[in-house]
């Protein structure tokens, strides 16, 4: 008998008829002998649904009521989910982030997990209950709600599945697993049967949403392994685990996209030392995190600073960067939200010369311009014109098609 953590994501119970399925596969997985809890989202659109109808209220809605609005999508779908089992005959009851015991920092709308007491679970799993926990929430050191961030849920699972000591934690969404890139741009993306935490971590980061990055981090760290697969087949899915082996390596695993970034300029810095900090620690107290900065030194002793923050984080960063302009003596800032990321990743391109000059000329080729270049060891990704990301996603999976075979 295993003890199983499975998480459905929002389209997996996005009505009554999905709930009904969800409840199925669930009363399958016990009948089978398994202890299982089960991580849910809001149904749907729900979190989507719930933000703009803040946003008709007030511009900037309160950062400690957002997150307990937001934290009731996923109560919604976690008490539907109980009363279906129960009504299977299969008992069941729905437990809330803090009844779970899941504890985080103060940071509304980003909280970071910082333990769980998963007493409650642990005693109702004893009285032969499916726990059904409502993901994406926790609670800060005041007892108020906060929420993990967008895909929060599937940090919720992989968290409470290493807290419970869970055999395997199983991510159930609306697609059969990890792809070579996201098979709803490119239709003839390669399923991956295994891909290693670290070449994940990167795609999560940089677009591939399937995952949510501090899910596979948690994974990495305390070696939970990750199936990801579907809610609606029996298909194999794609096993997030430690690296099989270097030699089996693919050079290239996968390509990730993302459209949730901006570019600031602040124009004509004075280039003497302490600038940098001048901008960049007053966004890093305000948890605005900053991807890719390029700083160039142009004549007159000024130099131009240009940085990404996601597009949502914009508005905030803007808000910091502006006064601190006119303090230091900048000429300007401006913000660029028509921008995109495109990546390539794969843990076996370091060391081997060449795929930055592959990832260049296929994007040439398409006559895609290339605005911003970053790199890490195991990834190469370009900023281009958002209205040509996804021509630079099927243009770089066409020029590296032969790598993705190998995995299949
Ligand atoms: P859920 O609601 O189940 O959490 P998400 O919408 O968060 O589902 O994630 C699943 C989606 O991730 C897929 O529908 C797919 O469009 C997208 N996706 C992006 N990149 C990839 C990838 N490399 N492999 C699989 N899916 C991907
Ligand atoms: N409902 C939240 C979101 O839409 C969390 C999740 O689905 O994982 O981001
Ligand atoms: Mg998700």
């Amino acid at each position: 008998m295993a003890l199983i953590v499975q998480k459905y994501g929002g389209s997996s119970v996005a009505d009554a008829d999905h709930i009904r399925n969800v409840a199925r596969r669930i009363t399958r997985a016990r009948e089978a002998g398994n202890d299982v809890v089960v991580v849910v989202s809001a149904m749907g659109d729900t979190t989507d649904d719930l933000i703009s109808l803040a946003q008709q209220l007030v511009e900037r809605p309160d950062e400690r009521e957002m997150d307990v609005l937001l934290s009731t999508g996923e109560i919604v779908s976690s008490t539907l989910l109980a009363m279906t089992l129960k009504s299977m005959e299969c008992s069941a009851l729905s437990l809330t982030g803090l009844q779970a015991g899941i504890h985080t920092d103060g940071i509304y709308s980003k909280a970071h997990i910082t333990g769980i007491e998963p007493l409650r679970v642990v005693e109702e799993l004893k009285k032969g209950n499916v726990v059904i926990v409502a993901g994406f929430q926790g609670v800060n050191p005041n007892m108020d709600t906060t929420t993990l961030g967008r895909g929060g849920s599937d940090t919720t699972a992989v968290a409470l599945a290493i807290s419970l000591g869970a055999d395997v934690c199983e991510i159930y969404t609306d697609v059969e697993g990890v792809y070579s890139a996201d098979p709803r741009v490119v239709t003839e993306a390669v399923k991956l049967s295994k891909i290693g935490y670290e070449e994940m971590l990167e795609l999560a980061t940089y677009g591939a949403k399937v995952m949510a990055p501090r899910a596979v981090e948690l994974g990495q760290v305390y070696d939970m392994p990750i199936l990801v697969a579907s809610s609606s087949s029996a298909a194999p899915g794609t096993l997030i685990c430690k690296e099989a082996s270097m030699e089996l390596r693919n050079k290239v695993s996968g390509i990730a996209h993302d459209t949730n970034v901006a570019k600031i300029t602040v124009w004509a810095v004075p280039n003497h030392p302490g600038m940098a900090r001048e901008i960049f620690v007053p966004l890093a107290r305000a948890n605005v995190s900053v991807d890719t900065i390029v700083q160039n030194v142009g004549g007159d002793d000024v130099t131009d600073v240009t940085f990404t923050v996601a597009r949502t984080d914009v508005v905030k960063a803007m808000s910091i960067v502006e006064p601190v302009a006119r303090t230091i003596g900048a000429a300007r800032v401006t913000a660029d939200e028509t921008l995109g990321k495109v990546s390539i990743i794969g843990t076996g391109m370091q060391n081997t010369p060449g795929y930055a000059a592959r990832m260049f000329n296929a994007l040439a080729e398409s006559n895609i311009n290339i605005e911003l270049i970053t790199t890490s060891e195991i990834r190469i990704t370009c900023i281009v014109s958002e209205s040509r990301l996804t021509d630079a996603v099927r243009a770089l999976h066409r020029a590296f098609d032969v790598e993705f075979r190998q995995s299949e």
